[in-house]
């Protein structure tokens, strides 16, 4: 180390250019110190500063003005008032006492006031010709320093106000601010019912509103509405929640709880969330629940049934006294299986629902031909419902779809046995299929009682029943959700058309295969 100090002091080089650096330094420091004692210079407390000794100074020269013209001889000056008026000058020493409490509050009242006392004290104690000099100076400056100090204690208190308004301004901006953000809807009313705020979503559910009453914003009304309103209750601190349904539907679950404003109001503060969904789906699994109970009477009553048939007529067979000729037998025994058809086609249809259900009863999809499901279904069917004409109507050359087989079937099915449930013994049921748009159009007509209009848009939902009466026992409502299910599984649509007394249609539609399928 310090053979590099040795080196440098001995490198004329170096050493010229360590004495640059130094001087840079110090060029840069003195810089640096002008820069800042001019901000400083220029700053606003500078000036304050500046002003009060002025003032101070200037108080101070009017007080001593008497002593500086006999000091110098400036007879052209001589009047009373500087010699003569003392107290008056002293009152001038007010300026710069409120002064300095306006700008430096009590502070700044109190070191002036003394400063004050200071510079009063020598004319006081040597020249004053009055009585009790003293006593008048310390009396000044009590009067004085308590209406500084007072001042000082008042500005102080007003600018805290200030300080706790804006305080109060800008927390209340950020509380909106945040409410401005809520996915419910938002809405601060005042006593007057007046709106002083609502946010985005309140004003996208129900628009602008503020300014306007509540009421009429709300409800349209032209005042309160005792039964609705809930705000008084809330002004007076309690904190409410209701839902309620507007006459365009909408449901809303209300939250109103007092709110005291930045103006000091109470007023109430209501967040609107928007339940009308949720109110459906309520609504839903009530009557889906209502429906399932209904069925599950249903479903009882109907294994029951059939079951109780069946073994009342085993038991006659049963019965070794009892002779039975052919005819009777036969008729016995197609009872049996009429019976059971109906246990089996029951529980296939629960089954395949909860299949259906459970999403496990995939298409397990194939080109074919919907006629030769038609025929097949048919061909089953009529042996099982001879008591009804079957026909069919099917154009010949249709596409070829791209479906399960035994879904497809099942849906035939499920619209030929409601065919025939619907319609009276001797009547004609005609299975059509043609070509439409780039679909294959299946319809089954029947000539049945037919389903009233209030019920064509609801056959299609889970156990759902009309009340038209079935001409066979039976039912469970799942037939057609079923049906619906399954065409929906293979990109169809499935409708039906009808007249009360004169028979219904039921259409479905499925894509014709694309040459990829
Ligand atoms: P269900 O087991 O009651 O027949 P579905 O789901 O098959 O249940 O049918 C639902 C309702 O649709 C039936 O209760 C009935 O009111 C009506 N319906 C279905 N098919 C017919 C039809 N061909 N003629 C008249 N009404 C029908």
């Amino acid at each position: 180390m310090l053979e590099k100090d040795c080196r440098e002091a001995t490198n004329p080089v170096c050493g010229a250019s360590k004495v640059d650096k130094t001087l840079r330094d110090e060029v840069s420091v003195a810089h640096s110190c002008r820069t800042r004692s001019l901000a400083v210079l220029r700053s606003r407390d500078f000036y304050l500063f500046y002003i009060l000794v002025s003032l101070f100074g200037m108080c101070t020269l009017i007080y001593y003005f008497g002593e500086l013209i006999d000091f110098t001889g400036w007879e052209a000056l001589h009047q009373g008032f500087f010699y003569g008026v003392h107290d008056i000058q002293r009152l001038f020493f007010l300026a710069p006492i409120i002064y300095a409490s306006y700008i430096y509050r009590v502070k700044g009242a109190v070191i002036v006031t003394v400063a004050a006392f200071i510079a009063f004290l020598p004319r006081a104690l040597t020249l004053s010709p009055f009585p009790d000099p003293v006593l008048r100076i310390v009396l000044f400056i009590v009067i004085e320093g308590s209406l500084g100090v007072l001042t000082g204690m008042v500005r102080n208190e007003s600018e805290r106000r200030s300080q706790l308004e804006a305080l109060t301004r800008s927390e209340r901006d950020r509380f909106l601010g945040m409410l401005e953000r809520m996915e419910e809807g938002v809405i601060i009313a005042g006593p007057d019912y007046r709106i002083r705020f609502t946010n985005t979503s309140m004003v996208r559910e129900f628009g602008e509103g503020i300014g306007s009453h509540c009421y009429q914003y709300l409800h349209n009304f032209d005042s309160p509405c005792d039964q609705i309103c809930q705000l008084p209750k809330v002004i007076d601190g309690a904190t409410e929640r209701w839902e309620y349904s507007f006459l365009d539907g909408r449901t809303y679950e209300i939250i109103a709880s007092p709110f005291v404003d930045s103006d000091g109001v109470v007023c109430q503060l209501a967040t609107f969330r928007n339940i009308t969904q949720r109110k459906q789906v309520e609504l839903e699994l009530i009557e889906l629940n209502k429906l399932k109970s209904e069925l599950l009477s249903n479903v009882s009553h109907e294994l029951r049934s059939p079951l109780t048939s069946i073994k009342g007529i085993i038991s006659g067979f049963l019965q070794k006294d009892i002779e039975w000729d052919d005819e009777t037998r036969e008729m016995l025994l197609t009872g049996i299986s009429e019976e059971t058809d109906r246990l089996a086609s029951l529980v296939t249809n629960l089954l395949n629902m909860s299949k259906l259900e459970a999403g496990v009863w995939k298409p397990a999809k194939e080109r074919c031909h919907v006629s030769d499901t038609i025929n097949d279904t048919l061909e089953q069917q009529k042996w099982l419902h001879q008591k009804h004409t079957f026909e069919t109507d099917l154009e010949p050359d249709l596409p070829e779809i791209y479906a399960d087989y035994n879904q497809i079937k099942q849906v035939l099915i499920n619209l030929l046995e409601n065919a025939v449930a619907y319609s009276e013994e001797g009547t004609r049921i005609v299975v059509r299929a043609r070509a439409v748009d780039g679909e294959v159009e299946v319809s089954l007509s029947d000539q049945g009682v037919g389903i009233p209009p209030e019920d064509r848009e609801r056959i299609f939902d889970k156990f759902y029943r009309g009340n038209q009466t079935r001409q066979r026992p039976g039912g469970t409502g799942l037939g057609l959700a079923i049906c619906q299910a399954l065409v929906l599984a293979h990109g169809g649509r499935i409708w039906a058309e009808s007249e009360v007394g004169h028979g219904s249609t039921f259409y479905f539609r499925l894509p014709a295969a694309q040459p990829s399928n």
